[in-house]
């Protein structure tokens, strides 16, 4: 077997292509011609970041002690957005080209060889000052549009988790170190949103907080650091696809004590696909100001009080969705044969596990049936019984499908079927009567 990998913008449309293609990610109301840099996430797209969201899950909430899970509102009160420094600072700096009207982001353009700044579409320099743009979606709740109903679409998940800090603390009688993981949709108003589903203006989000002792902040902001970087590699991005950077002093949040992003080498160059704060007693003190709402820990017991400090895992499922993608992409050649293959981990791939009767006879049917029953209720499966094996197999391939089980004449009475695996493309005769157990073991 050889595999020639891609790079540069030939991987990114290959990936790009083979989303569209294979019904991942369609642009938005395509039908009417689409919306900018809004994307519908299709059949395989959806069966995917729902996996994304739940290897996030498992390893957050569910594999652990000491993190609660929130579902908040995603339209708030808009005095959050106030106390949380959103409606002031949560803006990029824009410019204008007074040539071609075409709008950027200030500290996304780049001199050009002789030190001098030109508008990306045109090339005129003749560009205006940059102003502070505010990212967030503004609205109106109820029949009213005036200064009273105004409210804002959540432009990142974190503070819901603030602002039930003493419900969920209270009501789950919990003591720091402690934390709150919620996932879900947030909304950003980008000025320049664009390569393909990495920067979109709508997106989603998988945040914790972590609220610890103020003298133990560091030392949880590094385990956090080290805990975030090994679920990547856990879920099958190569080490050297992978990196953690901090940040330099003047790059840091107005929040922040210190933050390292985990960055994904994508084929344009180092992108950020999670940010790991530490966000001190910042967003607690603000609340707490701005509502009148002591939020703090208090220790009946032993009379100890203090305001937790924070650290924070910030990630995007739609953004490390395509990551993941990115990585997997292969084009390999198996016995003379070329193939495009998907090895993502088998976990979040699509489907799990093919469904392959040998032909649409009606001999294979209740076989093929029972074998279905047999691993839904434990797998996603995709039952096939269009065209030649082969070209089955290649389709599993291309989408990432890390199991194919052949159905043949054979299984009818040696009750047993062909388990083929994707990357090796290895085939085993496994009796029906242990399949669960074997693709348990594997998946
Ligand atoms: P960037 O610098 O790329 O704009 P950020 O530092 O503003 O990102 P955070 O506020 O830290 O991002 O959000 C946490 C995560 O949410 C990011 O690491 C990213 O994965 C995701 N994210 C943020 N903005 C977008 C977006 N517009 N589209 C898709 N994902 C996003």
């Amino acid at each position: 077997m050889t595999d020639e990998g891609l790079s540069g913008t030939a991987l990114f449309d290959a990936v790009v292509n083979l989303c569209k293609r294979r019904g991942f990610v369609f642009p938005s109301a395509e039908i009417y011609g689409g919306i900018r840099s809004t994307y519908d996430y299709g059949p395989l797209g959806a069966l995917m970041l729902r996996n994304v969201k739940d290897a996030w899950w498992r390893a957050m909430v569910q594999e652990r002690d000491d993190v609660l899970p929130l579902d908040a509102a995603i339209l708030t009160n808009p005095k959050v957005w106030e106390a949380s420094g959103h409606l002031a600072t949560f803006t990029d700096p824009l410019v204008d080209c007074r040539s071609c009207n075409e709008r950027s982001r200030a500290d996304h353009l780049e001199p050009d060889s002789a030190g001098v700044i030109r508008c990306p579409k045109c090339g005129s320099t003749d560009l205006t000052d940059a102003r502070p743009f505010n990212l967030m979606f503004k609205t109106w709740v109820g029949p009213v549009e005036d200064e009273g109903s105004v409210a804002y679409l959540r432009p990142e998940t974190a503070q819901g988790m603030f602002v039930n800090f003493a419900n969920v603390q209270t009501t789950m009688r919990r003591k720091p170190p402690f934390g709150i993981a919620q996932l879900g949709r947030s909304f950003r108003n980008e000025i320049t949103p664009g390569n393909f589903v990495f920067r979109t203006r709508e997106f989603e989000q998988m945040e914790m907080e972590f609220f610890v002792p103020p003298a133990d902040s560091s030392r949880w902001h590094e385990y956090w650091c080290e805990q975030r970087l090994a679920w990547y590699l856990r879920y099958g991005i190569p080490e050297e696809l992978l990196r953690l950077r901090a940040h330099e002093e003047e790059e840091l949040s107005h929040y922040s004590s210190g933050t390292s992003d985990v960055e994904f080498a994508f084929p344009w160059g180092w992108g950020e696909l999670e940010g790991i704060a530490n966000r001190t007693d910042f967003d607690l003190k603000a609340h707490s100001e701005h509502s009148g709402v002591r939020l703090e820990y208090f220790d009946q017991a032993t009379g100890e009080r203090y305001v937790p400090h924070v650290i924070e895992p910030a990630a995007g499922a739609t953004r490390t969705m395509m990551a993941f993608l990115i990585a997997a992409y292969h084009e390999d050649e198996i016995a003379g044969e070329k193939r495009t293959v998907l090895r993502l981990h088998p976990r979040l791939a699509p489907y799990q596990v093919a469904v392959l009767p040998l032909s649409k006879k009606d001999e294979l049917t209740s076989t093929t049936d029972e074998v279905l029953d047999l691993i839904r209720p434990r797998f996603m499966c995709e039952r096939d019984d269009t065209q030649s094996i082969g070209r089955r197999y290649r389709r599993q391939d291309e989408i990432g499908t890390p199991y194919c089980i052949t159905v043949d004449f054979d299984s009818v009475n040696d009750r047993a079927v062909t388990v083929r695996e994707r990357d090796s493309t290895i085939q085993e005769r496994i009796p029906i009567s242990g399949l669960v157990s074997y693709l348990t073991e594997r998946i």
